[in-house]
């Protein structure tokens, strides 16, 4: 994520200062401080009814080709279970339900800045997958043939997840 230079309310050149314990941009006229975020993104660890994993090939930057959990960006106004059915729906034409809240992580990506990262366990009833434009590859496998998942964040929860339910 970009820093603003110039206060986006009154068009006066921001300065940094210490606030609230950590260095910001404000704006000494107006005094708008440039507070900076986490996204929230979801993430699907998606089941169908053989207990096969749904893994995807990014298609897009970032982490361009390869094998990932399906997932995105939660819109304003949107329940984080919502935005993690919505973004299965979008991708994979998958028309889940929410099984369980897996957990809430951090992670920083270059592109993007700061993730908080809110990962759901998802069951499909029906396992016909038709992808989008944001992935070239994708489907369920069972988990000893899942291509490899190099994104740590999501090689740990599948990792995670399945040493969890093996074990339960
Ligand atoms: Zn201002």
């Amino acid at each position: 994520m970009k820093a603003y230079s110039f206060c986006p309310v009154c068009g006066k050149p921001l300065e940094g200062a210490m606030i609230e314990g950590r260095d910001r941009m404000f704006c000494p006229s107006c005094r708008w401080v440039h507070y900076i975020n986490p996204l929230p993104v979801a993430l699907a660890y998606t089941l169908n009814s053989k207990g096969e994993l749904l893994v995807v090939r990014r298609a897009q930057e970032p982490a361009f080709d390869e094998w990932a959990l399906p997932g995105g960006f939660l819109e304003a106004g949107e329940e984080p279970h919502e935005g993690c059915l919505r973004e299965l729906m979008e991708e994979t034409s998958l028309e889940g339900r929410i099984d369980r809240l897996i957990g809430i992580y951090h992670r920083e990506v270059e592109m993007y800045g700061s993730l908080l990262v809110v990962a759901y366990k998802v069951i499909v009833a029906d396992d016909r997958v038709s992808l989008n434009h944001e992935l070239s590859d994708g489907g369920f496998y069972p988990r000893h043939l899942i291509p490899e998942v190099r994104i740590p964040l999501h090689r740990h929860i599948i990792t995670e997840v399945t040493q969890s339910e093996s074990a339960g």
